[in-house]
This record gives C-alpha cells, structure tokens and sequence, in this order.
C-alpha cells in the first residue's frame, strides 16, 4: 500500500476489514460537528440528520435491490445475524422449534445457533462437501414440518465459496420456511439482488465494503413482520431502537454508493491480481494447494496450504516485513483451535495449522503482489528447512513433542 521508513506495508486481510475510503470518510465528517442533531429532533438540525439517513438507506438499498422501507440499520453484521437468527426462531417458535444452518458460518452465526441449542431449539448444521457447498438434497431433506428459519452464508469469509442462493431461497419458500442469509462479505464482491434471489432476510455490514466499523444493516422482506429484537425508542420504523449511528449510517451509504458504482471494475481487478498470485504461488512453491471452490468463489479470497509447517509461523515472519494475511488457526500456548471452516471441507488437522488466507482488495497492486511472493518464497522454504514436519509426520507428533 504504501513505503514508509523503508518498510514495505502490504495489507492482504480485506475480509476481516477495509480501510474506509477517503470519499466516505469526507462524507461523513460534517455528522460529527455541523449537522450533529439528534434524527428523532423535530427541528432543523435534527431534519438534516434524518433526511442524510434516508439518503444511506437509499444507497444501502439500491446496492442489493431493495425497497429502501426494507433496510434496517444496525450496529454490525453481527447484530444483523442475531436478529435476523435467533430473533426469528423465537418470534416463530409456536410453529416450530427446529432451525437449519451450516458448519461453515461466521461466529455471529454458528453461536447463535447455539444459543438458540441452550434455549431447547433443535439446530440442524448442514454439512458441506470438499469445495464448500452445502447439498441442495441434503437442504430439502432436513427441513421438517417443525422448521421455522433457514439460514446460509452467502459467500465463506475464510474460504471464498459462494452458495447457490437463489435454489436455497426456492427449497425455502417450497417448504414455507423463512430464509436468510448473511451476505457481509458478498456485499461489494458479487452482484445482490433481494429480488432475484428471493431472500427473506439479509445481513451486511459497513466496514467490510470500505465503509466505518460498527454499523450494519438487516434486509427485512416487505411483508414479513419479524419484530424488533432490542427494547427502547421508536426508531428505524419501530424495528430497531437507539438513536441512529448517524456518521456510521452516513458512511455505510456512501460505501454502498461506491461498491454499487465501480462493482464490475472491482470484481475484474481484484479477481485478476488474485488468479495471478495464486497461478504464481502454486507454481512456484511446492506442496502447497488452494481451499475452497475455483469457479464460485469470492474474487479477492485465495486460502492456502502449505504442507508441513505452521501457518503461525508464516503469519508473523510475513507480518515482519510488513504483510498482513490471517491464518486458520491460532496454536497458542495452550489451545489449539482449528478452522471450523477448513474442518468442515476436510482439510487434515496438519495441513489446516499450515493454511494462510490472502484476501485482496481495492488498494492492493501488482507490486504488492510480487512482493508478497518472493518474501513468501522465501519464508516457505525458510521454515520447510528448520522444520521437523515432512511428509511422514504428523502434526500430533510435533504439538506433543
Ligand atoms: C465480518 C463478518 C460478519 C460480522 O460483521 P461485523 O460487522 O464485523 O459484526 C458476519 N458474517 C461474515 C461472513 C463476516 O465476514
């Protein structure tokens, strides 16, 4: 991204945030100190406020082909995902007390399903196969007469695999079951229409499409009544209260507006700078393998695994000249956790510590990128050589050493 005191800085995480645009940036400062008033007030400088509000939720709305009536504003992604989960289980639940998921959601997701475990639900978590996908037939035959909710992802945030949203909602809707999806990182990254796709609900979130942290929004079908899930005020239509977070929703908007403008160049040029790196990867180090779908995949998102060594290892040698990837699993100290992800498509226990997710975005270069390679290169062949890990061994032996 930038040289500052020699040091190369290269940011490669744009799945677990985005810098904000200088444009939304500049968008939203004058809702910090000018025009600060509360939306709710009844006079002038509490009007602007609410008329920027309904200028984001037209912007918000038009990004994923809604009715603007139909965006809630909300803190984050992650409350859109409760809301949307729990809240219609529990607002459903004299009809029913069976959900569906899958494995491979976000946390905002997967522990909500268990929440909704502890709270007597029967929580079905589909499998997926070695790309991903979860199985239409699978889907169908897991819906019973006591289904309320069905919820899947619609693009993975560790392994890019998009889902084939538009049967998913059909199978719904043939059953009658309500249907969401958390669309936080497809938002920007795919062509969204709520329309077409025939969604029930939909969560995204500000800070992943170069917009400001804490705030997201639930797409809420017109029509489907799924009450509010906090108690206080009156705001967003009596559907979510607490005074609105007027820069965050100013910002979220104008991200929105950008994403919607430039989405085609945007999907063309992350996709073609991320095939690049991973054809230059694959070819020219060995043992190592890409995760997750070629064709139905997120165009920034390149998960990979490089056999026998750790994936830690690699993180923060990159993180010392100055590349920012995230990692499948974190071997500190005590815990070992694994991807939940990269575990469900059966990545073996050695290989998911030896896996680096690379997620490209808007501000990424060439330069970046063949940078990023040959201190890779080096990296790679630097740990294969000091570590105990070979093909005969396995990741058990090492930890327990
Ligand atoms: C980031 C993310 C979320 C959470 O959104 P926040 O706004 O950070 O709470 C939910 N789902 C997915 C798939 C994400 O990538």
């Amino acid at each position: 991204m930038s040289e500052k005191n020699n040091e190369r800085r290269v940011y490669l995480d744009y799945s677990a945030t985005t810098p904000v645009k200088e444009e939304v940036l500049q968008t939203m400062l004058p809702y910090f100190t000018e025009s600060f008033g509360n939306p709710s007030s009844l006079y002038q400088v509490g009007q602007s406020s609410k008329s920027a509000i309904a200028t984001a939720r037209d912007q918000v709305a038009s990004l994923i082909g809604a009715q603007p009536s139909e965006v809630f504003f909300t803190s984050s992604g992650t409350e859109a995902d409760n809301w949307a989960f729990i809240g219609t289980a529990m607002w459903q639940r004299s009809k029913g007390k069976h959900v569906i998921t899958t494995q491979i959601e976000h946390h905002a997701l997967l522990h909500s399903g268990d929440y909704l475990k502890k709270e007597g639900f029967d929580v079905t978590y589909l499998r997926v196969d070695k790309d991903g996908f979860i199985s239409l037939e699978e889907l169908e035959k897991s819906i019973r007469e006591d289904t309320t909710v069905i919820s899947i992802m619609f693009a993975n945030n560790e392994i890019g695999t998009i889902q084939p949203i538009a049967k998913i909602a059909e199978i719904a809707k043939k059953h009658g079951v309500i249907f969401h999806t958390d669309a936080v990182q497809a938002l920007g990254n795919v062509h969204i229409d709520v329309k077409e796709l025939g969604v029930d609900l939909l969560s995204i979130s500000g800070h992943k499409i170069y917009g400001p942290k804490g705030i997201g929004a639930l797409y809420i079908r017109k029509g489907l009544n799924l009450p509010s899930f906090l108690q206080g005020g009156g705001q967003e239509s009596n559907k979510r209260p607490g005074t609105e977070n007027l820069t965050g929703i100013v910002g979220f908007g104008k991200a929105a507006e950008l994403a919607e403008k430039n989405l085609v160049k945007h999907i063309e040029e992350v996709r073609t700078l991320r095939d690049y790196f991973i054809e230059k990867v694959t070819g020219e180090i060995d043992d190592c393998h890409v995760n997750g779908s070629l064709e139905s995949r997120l165009p920034g998102n390149a998960n990979i695994t490089f056999k026998y060594i750790e994936g830690e290892a690699i993180l923060l040698l990159l993180d010392m000249k100055g590349i920012s990837v995230s990692t499948g699993s974190a071997c500190s100290s005590a815990s070992l956790t694994p991807s939940h992800v990269l575990t469900a498509i059966g990545v073996p226990m050695e290989e998911i510590h030896g896996s680096i997710r690379f997620t490209i975005g808007d501000f990424t270069t060439k330069e970046d990128i063949d940078y990023t390679i040959d201190v890779l290169k080096e990296t790679v062949s630097k740990l294969r050589s000091i570590s105990s890990l070979d093909a005969n061994t396995t990741w058990d032996v090492k930890m327990n050493k």
